[in-house]
């Protein structure tokens, strides 16, 4: 069975695109039928920062993507949480030690940076410990086993490396990408464990995925170059033959498409890159949130399942029971995708209108109030069914509303100018009388019959007065249902307005 995991770094908020690899990841796990795991990945104690973790299971929870099993939910692998299986990694790399693949170095940062230099100075291609620097440096190849044991005894601080082969093809085949091939010499002596103990990113995903039973691997482009060496960890594990499929996703893109999607582009650019609203813990600065900025789940979702992928349809919105059914890996994209926020927008827009009306309506009334106006919530109803079809973010619903709420103070002069003449002022008044005697039902039908009736009887063509008859009521010349409008506003609004417009 198809088994995959989202393994954030609790490092910071969760950025929108990790959103997307997990979002990937979960769709292709529920095609399959398989599982989708959570790991927290914080092996990286100076990085660690505190909230981050509740914050990664609060944005996937607020986006809809559903862990089965890991940090949260737990399971049979459990604990989900890298620094809490330091024993296994340890194992692990003493193991690699005992067979020859990996070795303990004693170097410390000034040897390491006198080597940096010595390579520097000698123009060599790549700065790095390899099969060639290693044996000129502090490690248990190069000393006796007596005093590599003495060392490690004394406490002596040490790293565990492991042993790149010097002349190596190293080979994977991306699911995306398609083949990649690496020599090893371009691979370095990776750290596997640090000297506090605790496993780098490389060693602990690589014990983690094959322990927890991980078939795919469906991460950032990003962690592509690191792809080889952790083919090269499973060959020297072991666990080659059940080794996971890779598949790299494409990078996110600044919205003019020249670079990475960063950070400052949210600070730059005026637009969220993190799920939820972000305070840092340190700073105190607050980052931004799709869910704050009033995105709903399901259209940042619907936004981020195509960026990077799309089911080769004209087809745009999708539920996520839809996108389960079409998302295959094989249609992710490797070109990067450009992050477009009028696009997310544009979803929005579509979702926001497909929201029941009772939903928007309480933030609309609290708007109201908050102005001072009297809203109950059967108007606030009526004003989000009259408008939320014209706005890409609930909350602006209210500001549209200016007119239900506020007799015109003025009137479009060029509108009044062109359409305010004998027969608008007639059929003003004409309709104006008719409501003043009028007792039936204010609904919108019944008002549209009304307005035919009295038009039929004064001998007016409709057709001609009605854009009179808006900007009399609403000040503007275009805008909503005018005969909704009237019904929210009620009877003795439309007839102050049309007095006013008339005196
Ligand atoms: N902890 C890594 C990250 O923060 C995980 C990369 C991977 O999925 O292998 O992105």
């Amino acid at each position: 069975p198809v088994r995959v995991r989202f393994a954030p770094s609790p490092t910071g908020p969760l950025h929108i695109g990790g959103v997307r690899t997990a979002l990937y990841n979960y769709l292709f796990a529920r095609k399959m039928g398989g599982q989708m795991l959570l790991r927290i990945e914080d092996t990286d104690q100076n990085r660690f920062v505190p909230g981050a973790e509740q914050y990664i299971l609060d944005a996937l929870a607020w986006a809809g993507i559903q862990i089965d099993e890991g940090q949260g939910v737990g399971g049979p692998h459990a604990p989900y949480r890298q620094s809490e299986r330091r024993d296994l990694y340890q194992q692990e790399a003493r193991r690699l030690v005992d067979e020859g693949k990996a070795y303990y170095a004693f170097d410390t940062a000034d040897e390491l940076d006198a080597m940096r230099q010595r390579l520097e100075a000698a123009n060599a291609p790549a700065a790095q410990y390899n099969a060639i620097t290693r044996m000129q440096m502090r490690n248990s190849l190069t000393l006796k086993a007596d005093e590599v044991r003495a060392r490690i005894d004394a406490g002596e601080p040490h790293v565990i490396r492991l042993k790149t082969p010097r002349k190596e093809e190293v080979r994977l085949n991306d699911l995306i990408r398609g083949w990649v091939n690496v020599h090893s010499s371009a691979i370095d002596d990776k750290v596997l464990l640090k000297s506090d103990g605790l496993p780098t990113y490389h060693l602990a995903n690589i014990v983690d995925d094959h322990l927890m039973g991980i078939t795919h691997v469906i991460r950032g482009e990003e962690w592509l170059p690191s792809a080889p060496l952790h083919v090269l960890l499973y060959r020297y594990l072991g666990w080659e033959d059940t080794m996971p499929q890779f598949a790299h996703l494409p990078l996110l893109l600044k919205p003019e498409g020249n670079g990475k999607l960063s950070k400052r582009d949210a600070d730059l650019g005026g637009f969220p890159i993190f799920p939820l609203q972000w305070t840092d813990p340190v700073t105190g600065q607050v980052a931004r949130g799709f869910r704050e900025d009033g995105y709903l789940p399901e259209a940042t979702i619907n936004f981020l399942a195509l960026l990077g992928w799309n089911p080769g349809t004209e087809q745009e919105l999708f539920t996520m029971d839809e996108l389960i059914a079409s998302f295959d890996l094989a249609q992710v994209h490797k070109a990067g995708a450009r992050f477009d926020i009028q696009k997310a927008q544009w979803f929005n827009h579509q979702y926001i209108r497909l929201r029941p009306d009772a939903e928007l309506a309480p933030a609309v009334q609290q708007q109201a109030e908050a102005a001072g106006y009297d809203c109950p919530p059967e108007k606030a109803e009526k004003i989000v069914a009259l408008l939320k079809g014209r706005v890409n973010f609930a909350h602006e619903i209210y500001g549209e509303a200016a007119t239900i709420f506020n007799a015109p103070a003025t009137y479009d002069e060029a509108i009044v100018a062109a359409k305010w003449n004998d027969d608008a002022i007639r059929a003003a008044t004409a309709f104006y009388d008719a409501l003043l005697t009028y007792a039936g039902p204010f609904v919108a039908d019944d008002i549209k019959h009304l307005l035919a009736d009295t038009m039929t009887q004064a001998g007016i063509k409709q057709g001609k007065i009605m854009q009179a008859m808006r900007v009399a009521l609403t000040g503007s010349g275009a805008g909503p249902d005018l005969m909704l409008t009237m019904e929210i506003i009620g009877k003795d609004e439309t007839v102050s307005r049309l007095k006013q417009a008339l005196q």
